[in-house]
């Protein structure tokens, strides 16, 4: 008899669904998981805290089970969320323990739907390859999506005969729809006539891997683009069709919008006035049906996926081209111009300390093109997104349409590990608010653990949204009670966050000036080996609403 472990089996079953990477913590019950795992060649990354996910094929995350699963609930809800294909394993009480108060015994199964597209527990050994590849299949087939797996603790070392088990090959690529050609056809002829058009390309796009396409499209039409925040480089944010820098009047005053992967959601002000024209018609592209007309009714519903459904367009729109001397463009490019000399005036305040823009200006003049930007905090990750330029596609992750903060380290890691083993000279860069780095900093062990040569850069303004200078800190310690005193915004002023870098062997740096910001960065850069934090001490009263009220007219509209 040839006998099989429940670890070795969901091991097993994974590679041969080509999942290459698991992301973990591992306790009692599913340490053999990631062993077995191991064994079968997945790449396992044990990790500080559960927010390990990456997209591309869905990688594993695997959790202990009670609060482990309940820990991970939050990584999943945001790749969920986001669309993203993630697969979470969790170790669960043994079967013959179930509702005995057994230890860390929970619900799980039930617990993981409101965050998953499939949750499941194999009824038996013999299951196991048959639900991962449900697992695997649901999480990028439709919308990708997050989905869950439960193994009962006495499933992991059980063993049964090899002969029995329903073994099942691995799943193919997602299926690629078109477009119904009625709806194509009604798309061409909105544009044609549109006055005022704009295409949105959305971080859909960048799933799709429809860059090529999206760029013909830009470049045949002439219609200027606007992309979200991870829709930023599916096509370059320098390219003279962008208009990201009159984003607000862009919005405003389109009256045909092709939106490429883009839920109208908060992100995009729900499509609604007085943000969007209570006129636009919207040309909408989304694999997903049930999305089509969420919140404005389509003008032209295109089902399907964006790379063959912008193919359908751009043979069917022929060579019709957006006049560039048209009033839509002198509009944008005024707008353009005005914004663009407004951030660079805040860029090169010399005041110290620094203001967000001066920070960003200098990081932002240092950073290869081709490095990934991962990017969380409130302020830092909005000013952040306009002044740090993307030029290729999937190359920006950030708290995304959860908002979910304390991702960073956890998505850093994941795109630091997958250059490292496919030996690319690209750098990942993490740039996070103060508040934002507290939630996952511990991650840095892991970072140093494994030599990825991360970047992270706190940009340190002493608290949530602001925070307070230190000599008002210890006037305020002095008047009593902090916990009666101390804004609620705060965090202790100029905590020496980089001395968790170095605590593990990486390089900290503690920066206070425009030169000690730019060497840093620069040796950080040089630095291939080992990871660098950047402790940027910025002005805690260097809140960007002040900004905005200043300039709120010619900023926001
Ligand atoms: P953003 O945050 O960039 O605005 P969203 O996450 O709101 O983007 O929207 C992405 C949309 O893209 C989702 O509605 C999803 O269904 C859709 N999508 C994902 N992959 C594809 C694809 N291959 N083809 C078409 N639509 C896709
Ligand atoms: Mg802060």
């Amino acid at each position: 008899m040839d006998e099989v472990t429940g670890a070795q089996l969901i091991a097993e079953a994974l590679k041969s669904q080509n999942v290459e990477y698991m992301f973990g913590i591992v306790g009692v019950p599913i340490i053999e998981v990631a062993m077995a795992a191991q064994a079968a060649g997945i790449k396992y990354v044990g990790m500080r805290n559960e927010q390990a996910i990456y997209f591309s094929r869905p990688a594993v995350c695997l959790v202990v089970s009670g609060p482990g699963l309940i820990h991970a609930l939050g990584g999943m809800a945001n790749a969920n969320m986001n669309c993203w294909p993630v697969i979470v394993i969790g170790g669960s009480s043994d079967r013959n323990q179930e509702t005995t108060g057994a230890f860390q015994e929970f619900p799980q199964v039930e617990a993981c739907r409101l965050y998953s597209k499939f949750s499941a527990r194999p009824s038996s050994l013999e299951m196991i390859p048959a639900v991962v590849e449900k697992a695997v299949r649901s999480s990028i087939y439709g919308r990708p999506g997050a989905t869950y797996i439960d193994i009962a603790g006495d499933m992991v070392n059980a063993k049964i005969d090899r002969a029995s088990v329903r073994f099942v090959s691995c799943c193919p690529a997602p299926p690629v729809s078109q477009a119904d050609s009625r709806e194509i056809t009604q798309a061409v002829r909105l544009l044609r006539a549109a006055q005022r058009p704009l295409i949105i390309i959305g971080k859909g796009a960048a799933y799709a891997r429809a860059e090529k396409e999206v760029r013909e499209l830009v470049e045949v039409t002439g219609i200027p683009f606007l992309p979200t925040p991870m829709g930023k480089g599916v096509l370059s944010d320098d390219h003279p069709n962008c208009v990201a820098a009159a984003r607000s009047r862009a919005l405003l005053q389109a009256d045909v919008i092709v939106l490429l992967g883009a839920r109208l959601n908060w992100i995009l002000h729900f499509g609604f006035p007085p943000r969007f024209s209570p006129h636009v018609k919207i040309i909408q592209v989304d694999l997903c049906a049930e999305e089509l007309s969420n919140n404005v009714r389509a003008a032209s519903a295109l089902l399907g996926d964006i790379g063959a459904v912008v193919r359908q367009l751009l043979e069917t729109v022929r060579s019709w081209r957006f006049p560039s001397d048209s009033q839509w463009w002198l509009t944008l490019k005024e707008k353009m111009t005005a914004n663009a000399q407004i951030s660079k005036s805040l860029a090169l305040q010399s005041t110290l300390p620094m203001n967000y823009y001066t920070a960003f200006h200098h990081i932002s003049e240092l950073l290869p093109k081709d490095c990934i930007i991962v990017s969380e905090g409130a302020n830092t990750m909005d000013i952040g997104r306009t002044m740090l330029l993307n030029y290729l596609p999937r190359h920006r992750l950030d708290a995304g349409t959860f908002g979910t903060m304390g991702v960073g380290p956890g998505f850093a890691i994941a795109a630091a590990v997958l250059e490292q083993t496919q030996k690319s000279a690209q750098r990942v860069v993490c740039i996070e608010g103060d508040s934002a780095f507290g939630f996952s900093g511990m991650e840095v062990e892991t970072m140093c653990r494994y030599k990825l040569p991360i970047i992270i850069i706190v940009i340190n303004n002493n608290g949530i949204y602001s925070g307070v200078d230190p000599k008002t800190w210890k006037e305020m310690e002095k008047m009593g009670d902090m916990t009666t005193i101390a804004p609620p915004v705060t965090l202790l002023p100029e905590a020496q966050y980089e001395q968790v870098m170095s605590a593990f062997g990486g390089r900290g740096y503690l920066v206070r000036t425009v030169e000690e910001l730019r060497s840093a960065l620069q040796e950080s850069l040089d630095n291939t080996q080992m990871p660098s934090l950047l402790n940027v001490l910025i002005d805690p009263a260097s809140d960007p609403f002040k900004y905005h009220l200043a300039t709120k007219n010619n900023w926001e509209n």
